[in-house]
């Protein structure tokens, strides 16, 4: 029997098309389940065969080698339903946050108004345990369902779910998350909707929307935040190849044209180095990297 329908399978396919910062080369394989049973059935074929692979979400937290990646990379864009349930929303993994957002203000619900404009999906904002405007996932889920590398499925309450600042169980035990069941209280839909465009509208003023990046490239360290140190090491406008520092957020790195990975890696590299000399902290890295 085939694994997924035909057309689900991209041969080849650049990963400069499916990632934020428009970086990556092809990979041999770029399969597109549609459902969660294709989803699972893929894993344990995958891992049976002993391939490679990788799991994609919206590609917005990932640097992705200029190589390419020589194994099966799964995208979650085609798991993307969302409905409105009794006091939450369920979403599969591949729907956007800012859709899961969407779909809350209009049931009237309040608590997911943080996750309008994180560009990433349902799933990679769970494993990420994604936030801004002091809301993050693990305030919002309270069912996480996911499948384990063979392809078995589960079900996890939230407050089992190893959340911690950017992280989660998921992240750390490689598993795949298929769907989030959030749950969310009554709230006044114009309030959570000027919430919503309060937030919109901070982003477009602090950050470079209008340039391909990843979002923060850096974790916020334990005293402070990563873009002010960087800023005070002036940094700002700091350039290796396509790669540059932004002048608008100097947390995070756009592709000016024509960035590859090795000129991100580098400005990483120097922006670490700088900040560990002038103020003694080492940053570690937000955005993942595959085939690096
Ligand atoms: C302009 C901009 C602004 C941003 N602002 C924010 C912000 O305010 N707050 C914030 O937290 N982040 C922010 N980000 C980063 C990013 O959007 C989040 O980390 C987001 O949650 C990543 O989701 P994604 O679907 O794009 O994940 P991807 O980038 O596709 O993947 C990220 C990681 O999650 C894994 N993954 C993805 N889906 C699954 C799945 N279903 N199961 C298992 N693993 C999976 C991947 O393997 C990878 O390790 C921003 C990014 C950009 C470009």
């Amino acid at each position: 029997a085939r694994l997924l329908p035909k057309g689900a399978v991209l041969f080849g396919e650049p990963l400069s098309k499916h990632t934020s910062f428009r970086i990556g080369g092809p990979c041999d394989y770029f399969a597109l389940p549609d459902t969660e049973e294709e989803l699972a059935n893929l894993l344990g074929f995958v891992r049976q065969s002993g391939l490679p692979y990788y799991l994609m979400g919206n590609g917005t937290n990932l640097l992705c080698a200029d190589e390419g990646f020589a194994g099966v990379v799964i995208q979650t864009a085609r798991l993307n339903r969302i409905m409105a349930e009794d006091g939450g929303v369920y979403a599969e993994c591949g729907a956007s946050l800012t859709r899961a957002a969407y779909e809350a203000a209009a049931a009237s619900l309040t608590g997911l108004e943080f996750a309008h404009g994180i560009p990433g999906s349902v799933g990679g904002g769970t494993v990420m345990n994604a936030g801004a405007y002091g809301g993050e996932i693990a305030d919002a889920a309270c069912e996480v369902f996911y499948l384990d590398p063979a392809g078995n499925r589960f079900r996890v309450q939230a407050k089992a779910a190893g959340f911690a600042y950017r992280s989660s169980r998921f992240q750390r035990e490689a598993l795949t998350v298929t769907a989030v069941r959030f749950k969310l209280r009554e709230g006044r839909q114009t309030e959570i909707r000027e919430k919503m465009a309060d937030y919109a509208e901070r982003r477009r003023t602090k950050q470079p929307l209008d340039l391909p990046s990843a979002g923060s490239v850096f974790k916020r360290p334990a005293n402070g935040y990563a873009s002010a140190l960087i800023d005070a090491c002036g940094l700002k406008g700091c350039r290796i190849g396509g790669a540059c520092v932004s002048k608008k957020h100097a947390g995070f790195i756009v592709n000016t044209g024509g960035a590859t990975c090795r000129d991100v890696l580098a400005l990483i590299e120097h922006v670490r180095e700088q900040v560990l000399k002038q103020s003694g902290v080492l940053l570690e890295c937000e955005i993942k990297t595959l085939g690096v």
